[in-house]
C-alpha cells in the first residue's frame, strides 16, 4: 500500500460492527478497519493521533501475542497499524456514508486520527489462490458463548440451564434491537454433534441477525443487519448457490452449503497445536441449553465432543477461561480496583491496560488456581475473563471455493464430504481486547438480561 497514493476510489464499503467500519480494496485482497465513535462523543475527536495509533497497535499486539497462541497461527491474522492521509479518510467517509445501514449511523467513522488497521481480506482465500479459482463463497459466523457456566459463585440458577445467547434474545426483542427471535443456540453449534450443528446453522440462516453473513466474491449477499429487515430470502440464496453445486444437487443447495460449513468447522486446520500445552480450567456445566428449540433426544447427543484441533474447540477453550462467571469475577475486579486506588503505580506492572506481550500471556497462564490472597489471583482472573469475552465475541470466516474433480489438492484442504468439493480456509476475526473497565458494565448487563428473562418467561407461563 503506497500511502502517498491513497485514492478513495480504490476502496469500497465492506461492513461494520459496533466498534469499527471496514472497507475493502477493489482489486487487492486487503481491507482497512477504521475505528468509529459515537456522534455526540466529541472526546474522541480530541484523542491525539499518537493515542489512536497506540490503541490500534494494542489491538494488533493482543491478537498476535495473546489470541494467536490460544487459537492458532494459521487462523489468526493480526494485521498492522497504518497511518493514512486525512484527506483520503475524509473522502472515504463521504463515499461510504450512503452504504451504511441506518441502525449503525449512531456512530461515525474516525477521520481525525489518520490511523487504521490493515488486514488481509478474509472473505477471499489467499490472493494467490484467488486468481486461478472460480467464484468465492464466504460464510461468517459470530458463534457467541458455547457453554453453560457451572461456577459455584452463580446465584441465578437459571444461568446453569439456559445459555446467555438464548436469554439475551428475549431482552433484545423487548428493546426493539431485533424483530424476530432467533432459534439459533450456540450450544448446538459447539456440540460436536453433526445433526445439532446442522440445525444450529439452519437456524442462523433462517434468522441471521448479526450472527451470520454470506459473501460471494467478497460482496455481501445474505444477512442484513437492519432492524426493519425483510424476511431473509432463502430461495434467493439457493439461486446464488446454484453455480457452486453440480446440477443434480440443485434441489438442496442450502442443505449442501450447511453440510460444507459443518465439515469445515469440524475439520482440523492442519497440525496446529495452539493452546494445547495448557488447558483452561474445566467447566463441567450441562451440555445443552433449555432455550434451544431442538427436541430433547437430540439435545442429549454430543457433549463438547469437538475434535481437539478444530476451530470451534479452540474458541470454546478460550471462552472457558471464564470459569467463575461474571458473578464470581466482579468481586475480584472490585478487589483490583481497591488495590489500584491504594497503589496506583502498580497499574502498569500488573499490565491492566496492556502492553499485550508475552508477559501478559504468562500472567494469564500462571494465575494461581485458588485464591491465595495475592493480587496476582484477582488480576489473573480479570485478565482471563477479558480474554474469554474476546473469544465470545469473535467471528469465524469460512471461505469456500469449488474445485474441479481433477484438481490436485493439498490433503488438509480437501473437504471430501459432502459431494461438491471445496477448497476452504477458516479464519477468526474481531479479536480486540475488551477494556478492563467493561467488567463493571458486564456485571450490570448480566443481571438485566437474567432478570428480564425470568420476568418474561414467568409472566408468559
Ligand atoms: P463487533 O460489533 O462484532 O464487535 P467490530 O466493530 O469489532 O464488530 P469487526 O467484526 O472486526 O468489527 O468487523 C466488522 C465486519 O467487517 C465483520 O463482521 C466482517 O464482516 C468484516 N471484516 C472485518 N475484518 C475483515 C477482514 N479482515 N476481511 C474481511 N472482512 C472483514
Ligand atoms: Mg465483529
Ligand atoms: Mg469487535
Amino acid at each position: 500500500m503506497e500511502l502517498d497514493k491513497m485514492d478513495e476510489n480504490d476502496w469500497k464499503y465492506h461492513g461494520e460492527g459496533n466498534k469499527s467500519l471496514v472497507v475493502s480494496h477493489v482489486q487487492h485482497s486487503q481491507v482497512l478497519r477504521l475505528l468509529k465513535y459515537p456522534t455526540e462523543d466529541a472526546e474522541h475527536a480530541h484523542q491525539t493521533s499518537e493515542q489512536a495509533f497506540k490503541h490500534i497497535q494494542n489491538i494488533v499486539e493482543f491478537s498476535k501475542n495473546v489470541m494467536k497462541p490460544l487459537l492458532g497461527e494459521t487462523c489468526v491474522h493480526h494485521g498492522e497499524a497504518v497511518k493514512l492521509p486525512l484527506d483520503f479518510l475524509r473522502q472515504l467517509s463521504l463515499k461510504v456514508q450512503q452504504e451504511r445501514p441506518e441502525s449503525r449511523c449512531d456512530k461515525v467513522m474516525d477521520t481525525f486520527s489518520g490511523c487504521a488497521l490493515c488486514l488481509p481480506n478474509l472473505t477471499q482465500l489467499s490472493a494467490c489462490r484467488l486468481s486461478d479459482r472460480g467464484p468465492q463463497l464466504c460464510i461468517e459466523i459470530k458463534p457467541k458463548c458455547g457453554f453453560l457456566p457451572s461456577s459455584q459463585l452463580i446465584m441465578k440458577e437459571v444461568k446453569r440451564r439456559v445459555c446467555r445467547f438464548c436469554m439475551h434474545q428475549h431482552f433484545k426483542i423487548a428493546n426493539g434491537k431485533w424483530k424476530r427471535m432467533s432459534r439459533y443456540c450456540p450450544l448446538d453449534l459447539f456440540s460436536g454433534n453433526k445433526q445439532r450443528m446442522y440445525l444450529a446453522i439452519k437456524h442462523l440462516l433462517e434468522e441471521p441477525q448479526n450472527n451470520l453473513k454470506i459473501f460471494k466474491n467478497g460482496e455481501l449477499i445474505y444477512g442484513c443487519e437492519e432492524v426493519a429487515s425483510c424476511q431473509q430470502d432463502l430461495d434467493a440464496l439457493a439461486c446464488h448457490l446454484g453455480p457452486y453445486f453440480p446440477p443434480q444437487d440443485t434441489d438442496a443447495p442450502v442443505n449442501e452449503l450447511i453440510q460444507a460449513i459443518v465439515g469445515a468447522l469440524l475439520d482440523s486446520p492442519g497440525c496446529d497445536h495452539a493452546g494445547d500445552h495448557w488447558r483452561a480450567p474445566p467447566v463441567d456445566g450441562c451440555t445443552y441449553c433449555e432455550g434451544s428449540p431442538l427436541p430433547c433426544e437430540l439435545l442429549q447427543n454430543g457433549n463438547h465432543s469437538l475434535p481437539k484441533d478444530c476451530i470451534l474447540h479452540k474458541i470454546l477453550q478460550a471462552q472457558m477461561l471464564d470459569n467463575l462467571d461474571i458473578e464470581g469475577v466482579y468481586p475480584l475486579y472490585k478487589r483490583v480496583e481497591r488495590y489500584l486506588e491504594e497503589f496506583p503505580k502498580e497499574r502498569g506492572k500488573l499490565q491492566i491496560d496492556g502492553p499485550y506481550n508475552e508477559k501478559f500471556l504468562e500472567k494469564l497462564k500462571n494465575c494461581p488456581a485458588e485464591d491465595d490472597g495475592s493480587i496476582e489471583y484477582p488480576v489473573g482472573k480479570v485478565h482471563q475473563y477479558r480474554v474469554s469475552m474476546t473469544a465470545k465475541d469473535c467471528s469465524i470466516l469460512i471461505a469456500l471455493s469449488p474445485c474441479g474433480e481433477d484438481e490436485l489438492l493439498e490433503p488438509n484442504l480437501d473437504l471430501q464430504a459432502p459431494k461438491p468439493r471445496f477448497t476452504y480456509s477458516v479464519s477468526i476475526l474481531d479479536l480486540d481486547p475488551k477494556p478492563y473497565e467493561s467488567i463493571s458494565h458486564q456485571y450490570k448487563l448480566d443481571s438485566k438480561i437474567v432478570n428480564y428473562y425470568l420476568w418474561n418467561t414467568q409472566a408468559n407461563q
